[in-house]
Parts: structure tokens; sequence; C-alpha cells
């Protein structure tokens, strides 16, 4: 009884030895992977306020017979425009919004991080000029 149990405790110490190695390789794999997951999770909800952001401005210089190049705050535009800019929208990654004129697009300071609105081709589906 006595070796099987000095056996026993050998092998469990060889697969800590053998399994903790492994362990912590695929921690150390899987957390870019999370990370780079999370970064375009974020990119992703701030396109989507971009757009919500780009419709409530295309709504508001219809409703004020607005022409390009005109001003609008983002507090004007949750006013107005509740239906399309319920809240005030927060970039998810820490970014901060520039509303833009009228007949511009709104942007993220971390547009360069993918926190863009994508454009698409009127085809859907064939492709798209994000770059
Ligand atoms: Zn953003």
């Amino acid at each position: 009884m006595r070796g099987s149990g000095v056996a026993r405790g050998g092998g469990i110490l060889g697969s800590l030895l053998i399994g903790l190695p492994i362990v912590a390789a695929m921690v150390a794999v899987s957390i870019p992977v999370v990370a780079s997951q999370r970064r375009a999770d974020e990119a992703e909800a701030c396109q989507l306020n971009l757009v919500r952001i780009q419709n409530a401005k295309v709504r508001y210089a219809v409703d004020h017979d607005l022409a390009a190049g005109s001003t609008v705050t983002l507090e004007e535009l949750i006013k107005a425009c509740p239906k399309q800019l319920p809240t005030m929208p927060e970039c998810p990654g820490g970014g901060k919004y520039a509303i833009n004129t009228i007949g511009t697009t709104a942007t993220c300071s971390l547009e360069g991080q993918g926190h863009r609105i994508i454009k698409r081709l009127p085809v859907a589906g064939l492709a798209s000029d994000n770059e």
C-alpha cells in the first residue's frame, strides 16, 4: 500500500509537471485572442453608434432644412431625434465622437482601430471598402 501511495503521489506530481505548462501555454495563447475579439466587438458596437448618429443627422437636416456644411450638436440631435438617437451614445472603447457637419460622416477618435462607418457597395454582400 505504501509503495502504491508513493507511486500515485509521483503520478500526480508528474501530471502536474506536464499539465501546468500546457495549461499556462493555453492561457498565454487565449489571452490575445480574447483581447482581439473584445476589440472587434467594441469596434462593431461603435459602428452601430456612428450609424445611429448619422441617421439622426440626416433626419435633423431634413426636418430643419439644413444644407451641407451646417453644424449640429449631439445634444440637439438627441433632443430632436429620440427615435434615431434615444440616448447619448458612448464609444465602448472609450473613444470620443465628433458629429461633424451635415453632409459629412460622424467619426470616432478611435477610427484607426476600426471605429468607423463601413461603407458598403450598393449590392450587399459583394464587397465593402473598409480600407
Ligand atoms: Zn469608437
